[in-house]
């Protein structure tokens, strides 16, 4: 399932290098990493089968959205990324509460600069819906970060 995971955040127009790149510009000034580093971090998020799971959840609920296949009112919702809804940051927080704490700041931060990729995505929205997308990237990015945080110590675990 990793395999489809991947491919979905690339048919939305992600790479793995893309979440790599904000990584490593995120946690550099900290620890010493490169960003083949990070991609491994990556990686290693993405063999996580609740990872999985919330990447292929968010981003069918933004196609189906798209294709207006979601009945009223939560359609409207979806369509123009109500602030309200909220449900979206919840599924992305199931991806960076497996690496604790940590996770939650780099969450936050990202969710509220939209640095990189993501910033990116969330600019895309008038042709696609991005909804569930931008904050999932955030959640694997903070939890690439958590992860390499916690790893320095801690030769590689998880
Ligand atoms: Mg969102």
């Amino acid at each position: 399932m990793k395999k489809e995971a991947i491919a979905m955040l690339e048919e939305r127009g992600v790479t793995l290098r893309d979440l790599a790149e904000l990584a490593y510009e995120l946690q550099n000034p900290y620890i010493p990493i490169t960003v083949d580093i990070a991609l491994e971090n990556v990686h290693k998020v993405l063999d996580k089968r609740e990872v999985q799971n919330a990447i292929l959840t968010g981003i069918a609920i933004d196609k189906l959205a798209e294709k207006d296949l979601i009945e009223e009112p939560l359609s409207s919702i979806l369509k123009r990324d109500d602030s309200l809804y909220g449900i979206d940051e919840i599924l992305a927080l199931s991806i960076t509460n497996i690496y604790g704490s940590i996770g939650f700041t780099n969450f936050g931060y990202l969710d509220k600069v939209k640095p990189g990729v993501i910033g990116r995505v969330n600019d895309s929205k008038g042709s696609q819906v991005n909804t569930f997308l931008d904050d999932l990237l955030a959640g694997i990015v903070a939890a690439a970060c958590s992860r390499m945080a916690h790893s320095l110590g801690d030769s590689n675990k998880n």
